[in-house]
C-alpha cells in the first residue's frame, strides 16, 4: 500500500529505456519515502521475457499482465489495468513516460481516479508543503518540477490531497542505473480478465508502422549543437563535419530548427530531446531557459559565441568568443592535426 509505481512501456518484448530511467528515479523516491517500488508491465507473450529488464532497477514487486490483445497498446485495456490495480494497491506515486503512450494513458488514469497529473516533469523530488490558505502541513509530497508559462519559470507542482500523485517524464531526462541495493524482486502474474472487461478489446490495431530514431543524439558522448548564430544550412554542414571528427552528433536550438537548417528530431530542449553528453559544444546558441533545460547536465559545456554576454556563457566551462564560421573550421583543422 502507498508504494511508488512505474508503468513500464514495451515494444514487443523489449522494455523501453524511458521506463528503466523512471524505475531508477522511482527507486530513489521510494527509498526517500521508505516504501516499495512496484512496476507494471502489460503485453502479449511477455511472461519470462521482460522480468530481467525490469527487476535489476530495484523493483520490489512487478505486476506482469500477459494476455492477447494487450499489445500493441490500446487505451482501454491498459487504462483499466492501472485504474483497477490502483484501486486495490492505492499507490502514492505513479510515474509514466511522456511518450505517445504515457500521454494517452496518464490522463485517462488520473481522470478515472480523480488524481492530479503533471506532464513533462524535468525533476522529481520529495519534500514537505505548507498550504498557506488552509494552514495545513503535508509531509513527503512528490515535487513535480517542470518549466511553466512558456518556460519562463520553473514551477514546483504538488498534489496534496489526491492519490496517486502522477507525473510523466520524457525519455532521456532521468538517467537509468542498475540498482546496487537490495530489492525484493517479487513477480506476480495477475489474472488479466479480472482487471480488463472483454468490451475493452473492441479496438483492434490492423496496421502499425514504427520508425526507428534516425540519429543517436540522446546517447551521443559528444554533441555539437548549433543555434541561430550558425546562420545557414551550410553552416550546419560545418558542424556535421566537426561532429564527425569528434565521433559525436549534431544537435540544434529551436531557432535553428524553425529556420529550416536542421531536422526537428535534432532539437534539444524543453520541447526537444534531453541530452547528457560528456562534451556539449554550443555554437551560436544564446542559452534561453528552454534550450538549457535539455542540456544543462552535460559534462563539459563549450560555448562559441560572438557575444561575450550570451546567457549560455554563464553555464559554460569554456567560452570561445568569436564567430562560429571562423572558429568551427579551425577546430576541425586543429583536431585533425592533433589526432594524427
Ligand atoms: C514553449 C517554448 C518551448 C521552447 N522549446 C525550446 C526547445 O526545446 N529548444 C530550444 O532551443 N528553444 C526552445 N524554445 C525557444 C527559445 O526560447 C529560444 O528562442 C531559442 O532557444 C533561441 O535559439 P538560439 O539560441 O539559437 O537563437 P538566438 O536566441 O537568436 O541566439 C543566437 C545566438 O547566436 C549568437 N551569434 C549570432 N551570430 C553569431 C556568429 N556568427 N557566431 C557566433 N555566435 C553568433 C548570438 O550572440 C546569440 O547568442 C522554446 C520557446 C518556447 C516559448
Amino acid at each position: 500500500m502507498n508504494n511508488v509505481f512505474v508503468y513500464c512501456e514495451i515494444e514487443g518484448t523489449t522494455v523501453q529505456e524511458v521506463s528503466q530511467e523512471l524505475l531508477t528515479k522511482g527507486r530513489k523516491l521510494a527509498n526517500k519515502l521508505g516504501v516499495d517500488l512496484n512496476a507494471i508491465v502489460a503485453g502479449s507473450g511477455i511472461k519470462g521475457k521482460v522480468e530481467d529488464q525490469i527487476l535489476p532497477y530495484g523493483v520490489d514487486k512487478l505486476f506482469v499482465f500477459d494476455a492477447e490483445g494487450l499489445f500493441p497498446y490500446t487505451s482501454a485495456p491498459h487504462t483499466d489495468i492501472l485504474v483497477n490495480l490502483f484501486k486495490e494497491e492505492k499507490p502514492q506515486v505513479c510515474l509514466l513516460g511522456a511518450t505517445v503512450i504515457g500521454r494517452d494513458l496518464g490522463p485517462r488514469v488520473s481522470s478515472s481516479l480523480t488524481s492530479g497529473l503533471t506532464a513533462d516533469c524535468t525533476q522529481l523530488e520529495i519534500g514537505d508543503y505548507d498550504d498557506k490558505k488552509t494552514g495545513k502541513h503535508y509531509d513527503n509530497l512528490l515535487y513535480q518540477i517542470r518549466p511553466a508559462f512558456g518556460g519562463n519559470i520553473v514551477a514546483t507542482i504538488v498534489n496534496p490531497e489526491h492519490r496517486p500523485q502522477m507525473a510523466t517524464v520524457r525519455s532521456g531526462v532521468m538517467q537509468k542505473a542498475i540498482y546496487e541495493g537490495q530489492a525484493k524482486g517479487e513477480v506476480v502474474y495477475p489474472e488479466v480478465a479480472k482487471y480488463v472487461p472483454t468490451t475493452d478489446y473492441v479496438v483492434k490495431v490492423i496496421d502499425r508502422h514504427v520508425e526507428a530514431a534516425k540519429n543517436n543524439l540522446k546517447s551521443a558522448p559528444i554533441v555539437v549543437a548549433g543555434g541561430y548564430g550558425v546562420g545557414s544550412k551550410e553552416g550546419f554542414e560545418q558542424l556535421a563535419l566537426l561532429a564527425k571528427e569528434l565521433h559525436g552528433e549534431v544537435g540544434a536550438s529551436r531557432a535553428a530548427v524553425d529556420a529550416g537548417w536542421v531536422d526537428h528530431d535534432r532539437q534539444i530542449g524543453q520541447t526537444g530531446v534531453t541530452v547528457h553528453p560528456k562534451v556539449y559544444i554550443a555554437c551560436g546558441i544564446s542559452g534561453q531557459i528552454q534550450h538549457i533545460a535539455g542540456m544543462q547536465d552535460s559534462g563539459i559545456i563549450i560555448s562559441i559565441n560572438n557575444d561575450p554576454d550570451a546567457p549560455i556563457n554563464k553555464i559554460a566551462d569554456y567560452v570561445i568568443n568569436g564567430n562560429v564560421e571562423e572558429v568551427v573550421p579551425k577546430l576541425i583543422k586543429y583536431y585533425k592535426q592533433n589526432s594524427k
